[in-house]
């Protein structure tokens, strides 16, 4: 059948993440008057009532794919799957308010070890105040899989998409990027040095910033209000989980802009910059295509720079451009470089 590859006339390796979500959904049509914002942004906008819009997320976490179980504890995986998907709410400018949560479980899992990853969903709702209100349980044949929805609600015509960018706004990113990428290579040399020497105790103190945002990410919760009291309106919005470029690319694909992001604003922990200089990495390339981040990446009007400026928590890191002048990175030598997408297609690869 089609999973044989002689038989099979298009691999989806062709497509990628996201050409492969294009290629699949190009037909679908919005029937219904009170879908206000489809496929093809952080979450879907739905019409409400006469003051409020819904917004609608869903993500689905695989083990083996998404997380390994050897070094990250089940409470963990609970918290940071409600996370990420809390994150594409706060993309939209959004409220979260509920979930649903389900999953695929192997009878390799004692109870004990669901109700740890359930002291994490709760532990992660009762700190972004959602509830939850349902979802769906069943067997699984090869290991864990966690797929959590989640609603919110934003103020009428307040949902920022990835499609408000004009020419001359300001691209900002909140936090600092690269961190969860690096604390996965610590986790994973790690997991390699007790595979062999199962005594060996590893001293990840000088990597607990990196760590952290691997097991434990939180998503920006305080940003909707940060940008209320600076009385700033993002005009595009989108959440850093696949890495800064291909997030970069989204707002401009969506927005028919282009844009130059300039390597020396990126912002970076000291943490990660001593930890990739240990692992022969780039730093700016692990900031581009890293992911996991769960940081907001937003353009304002370029009026607003005062505004924003110094501000501990945004870095302005670029500004838009015509989409004829393409996307390009600034480096540091001052020389343009394009900026492509890696993601998936380049994990997946490194994963073979
Ligand atoms: P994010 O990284 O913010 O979670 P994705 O890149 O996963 O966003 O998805 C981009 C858009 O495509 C979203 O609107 C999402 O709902 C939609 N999408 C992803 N996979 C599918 C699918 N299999 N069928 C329909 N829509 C999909
Ligand atoms: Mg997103």
């Amino acid at each position: 059948m089609f999973e044989n590859k002689d038989n099979a006339t298009n691999s989806i390796e062709n497509y990628g993440e996201f050409g492969l979500i294009d290629h699949l959904t190009k037909n679908f049509t919005i029937k219904q008057k009170s879908t206000i914002k489809g496929i093809g942004d952080d979450a879907a906008v739905i019409a409400c009532d006469s003051k409020k819009q819904l917004v609608v997320t869903t993500d689905l976490l695989l083990e083996h794919v998404h997380f390994d179980l050897s070094y990250m504890p089940l409470k963990h995986l609970g918290y940071k799957a409600v996370v990420v998907n809390l994150s594409d709410v706060y993309a939209m400018n959004a409220e979260p308010t509920q979930i649903t949560v389900s999953i695929a479980v192997s009878n390799r899992f004692p109870v004990e070890a669901l109700e740890e990853l359930y002291a994490g969903i709760m532990a992660a709702s009762k700190f972004y105040n959602v509830d939850v209100v349902g979802g769906d349980t069943t067997s699984s044949t090869t290991g864990l899989l966690i797929s959590i929805t989640a609603l919110g609600m934003v103020d009428k015509k307040k949902a920022v998409l990835r499609s408000g960018a004009g020419i001359n706004d300001l691209l900002v990113v909140t936090g600092d990027l690269g961190a969860a990428y690096m604390g996965l290579q610590v986790l994973e040399r790690e997991k390699q040095v007790f595979l062999v020497n199962p005594k060996s105790q590893p001293d990840l103190e000088p990597y607990s910033y990196l760590v952290e945002r691997q097991l434990k990410p939180e998503a920006r919760k305080d940003i909707k209000q940060l940008l209320k009291d600076l009385d700033v309106t993002p005009t595009s919005m989108i959440d850093i989980s696949d890495g800064l470029s291909s997030e970069i690319i989204h707002i401009c694909k969506n927005s028919k802009v282009g844009c130059n992001l300039y390597e020396d604003k990126i912002p970076l922990d000291p943490q990660v910059i001593t930890t990739c200089e240990e692992f022969n990495l780039d730093s700016t390339t692990i900031a581009l295509n890293g992911g996991e981040d769960y940081e907001l990446l937003f353009t304002i009007k370029m009026e607003d720079f005062d505004k924003v400026k110094g501000n501990p928590h945004l870095s302005i890191i670029g500004h838009i451009t015509k989409e004829d002048e393409g996307i390009h990175l600034i480096t540091r030598a001052n020389t343009k470089i394009p900026l492509i997408a890696r993601g998936w297609n380049a994990l997946k690869k490194e994963e073979e």
